[in-house]
């Protein structure tokens, strides 16, 4: 949880993440960058919906704006990328304690979902990636990725993370040429976080 702050915007309509896009287009073109976030702030009233202060939502939406940029750079290298692999959080499985059936295989290092559970982000995202050729690993953290990058020649990532987790596994992808794609949390925290199907079913 590298954010000083905790956020939940599961609760903030869909279409702020289309603003989200659509300003990432913009980002640079103009002076008004700021003001412009600030608009964005008062109007799908993230404040009210997520308890943050002025401050810590725009450092949240820059992130955001940042991240989606890189998306939109990435996402043809991405399309033509031959082997895939999914990156899920392991704080958005439906346990983080014993009733959770994950296998973690520290030599790789990545739980496996056993699928115990129906309702489980973590086992949807498992399922549905799986049927789409991806490999699949659950990680505690951005740590893992190198290792796991060295051991498996993958020409595309994509990532589910926080801001922080999403800059630092960014970083190695860039370093060894991997196309990545980021899906960041709707919800962060130490457990029971978030992140948007729909979102992942899109960018997969
Ligand atoms: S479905 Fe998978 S990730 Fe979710 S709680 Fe069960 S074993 Fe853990």
């Amino acid at each position: 949880m590298p954010y000083k702050f905790t956020f939940d915007l599961s609760k903030v309509p869909r279409f702020f993440f289309t603003e989200i896009a659509r300003v990432s287009y913009q980002k640079g073109m103009h002076k008004t960058f700021l003001s412009t976030l600030q608009d964005i702030i008062k109007k799908f009233r993230i404040q009210e919906a997520t308890g943050l202060n002025v401050s810590d939502a725009v450092v949240l939406l820059q992130d955001l704006i940042d991240l989606q940029a890189v998306n939109l750079m990435e996402r043809k290298k991405f399309l033509q990328a031959k082997k895939r692999a999914l990156f899920l959080p392991h704080c958005s499985r439906k346990y983080m304690d014993s009733r959770c059936k994950a296998f973690f295989d520290s030599s790789i290092p990545s739980y496996t979902c056993a699928h115990c559970s129906k309702d489980c982000l973590v086992n949807k995202a498992d399922r549905l990636a799986k049927e789409k050729g991806y490999d699949v690993y659950i990680l505690p953290g951005a740590s893992c990725v190198p290792k796991i990058l060295k051991t498996n020649r993958y020409e595309g990532v994509v990532g589910v993370a926080c801001g922080e987790e999403i800059r630092l596994s960014g970083a190695v992808l860039g370093g060894m040429d991997v196309a990545g794609q980021a899906i960041p949390l709707i919800k962060n925290g130490c457990a029971n976080t978030a992140f948007n199907m729909e979102t992942l079913v899109k960018v997969l």
